[in-house]
């Protein structure tokens, strides 16, 4: 089988490797489609500081069941599936509270340990999640990031009857939210300064789409909320000086949610978050009831995904994957690889 490893920042080959066998709780999966993440692109660069070369990304899997081992309860060969890319240690303190998406140990697959980009990947029943027939394998590739988004909303508690604001209207900002406003916020509110993704979000049904290439953040939430202002400021774009009018512009007692992935320290004005009982969350991938729900709502149509992927490529154009994404950071939503048909 074709597997696709990166063994040094900027290098990737194509390996021909006999296909895997599986322990006794595993499945064998053939791959379908696969995502391409803002992480991957970091691995790529070798700025990802939480992970060493080699590896083989992927990370945000569909495929079919091809095999399953002895120990498999129900899943079988010819289910459709997607995969939870989380190993985690279940011993930790945060583990034994039900917290193992920030397991102290925790490895993901394609980033700590190897990953979906190839043509079949063993992993254990238990971090595999059917998907309905109803669901394309494209679709199936996209419940990982949309499983980001339920994460993220459910950290921040009932949305009913609030004002949200999401920054940045990329796929992950996108999927955020609308999760917002499945989840019953009053109002979503969602940024970017590029406009094809602004009219993206117009499209998946996000309740105002505004583009701040020349407006401050304050302004727009002054005219979309009122005085009432911002309940939740969700941050789902990474940057510094974003961050920074987030803060100014947050109202007392409210929250900033961290989605976004820094690669940086940012210095924030500590005396606002204190003076105005301002929440801050971080947010650190899924659980699987994130996973479960973010395959409910796409089965629903509650949540698009089709509008999101911008281009796809064969598992043996990955070499050209990157160099595009890197050129066409403004135009592009999802890449999604094809591994097999
Ligand atoms: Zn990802
Ligand atoms: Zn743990």
């Amino acid at each position: 089988m074709l597997q696709v490893k990166m063994p040094e920042a900027f290098k990737i080959e194509y390996l021909e490797l006999p296909v895997p066998e599986i322990g006794d709780d595993d499945v064998l999966v053939q791959m379908k489609r696969v995502g391409v993440c803002g992480s991957d692109i970091q691995i790529y660069h070798g700025r990802h500081k939480y992970m060493k070369f080699p590896v083989v990304q992927g990370h945000e899997g569909s495929g079919v069941i091809v095999k399953a081992g002895a120990n498999v309860g129900t899943l079988k060969a010819g289910d459709r599936v997607t995969i939870q890319p989380q190993v985690f240690c279940g011993e930790c303190a945060p583990c034994r509270s039900g917290h193992y998406n920030v397991c102290k140990n925790l490895k993901v697959y394609g980033v700590h340990t190897n990953g979906m980009f190839a043509e079949y990947f063993p992993v254990p029943a238990s971090k595999v999640l059917l998907i309905p027939e109803a669901m394309s394998f494209d679709e199936g590739s996209l419940v990982e990031p949309a499983a980001v988004a339920t994460g993220a909303i459910r950290r921040c508690g009932d949305l009913s009857g609030l004002n949200i604001v999401v920054l940045g209207a990329g796929a992950i900002g996108n999927l955020v939210a609308q999760v917002a406003v499945a989840s019953g916020a009053r109002k979503v509110v969602i940024t970017d300064i590029i406009q094809k993704r602004l009219d993206i979000a117009a499209e998946c049904g996000i309740h105002a789409c505004v583009n701040t290439r020349d407006k401050k953040l304050k302004e727009v939430i002054l005219e979309q909320f009122g005085d009432d202002e911002a309940d939740i400021i969700i941050d789902c774009a990474g940057v510094k000086a974003i961050f920074n009018e987030a803060v100014a512009a947050a109202r007392c007692s409210s929250k900033i949610v961290v989605v976004a992935n820094y690669k940086e320290p940012v210095e924030i004005e500590l005396p606002l978050f204190q003076r105005r009982e301002v929440d801050m969350l971080g947010i650190m991938m899924y659980l699987r009831e994130d996973f479960e729900r973010a395959i409910d709502l796409m089965a629903r149509k509650v949540v698009n995904t089709s509008l999101l992927i911008s281009d796809y490529f064969d598992i043996r154009q990955i070499d050209d994957v990157y160099p595009y994404i890197d050129n066409n950071t403004d135009t592009i939503m999802k890449v999604v690889i094809k591994i097999s048909e």
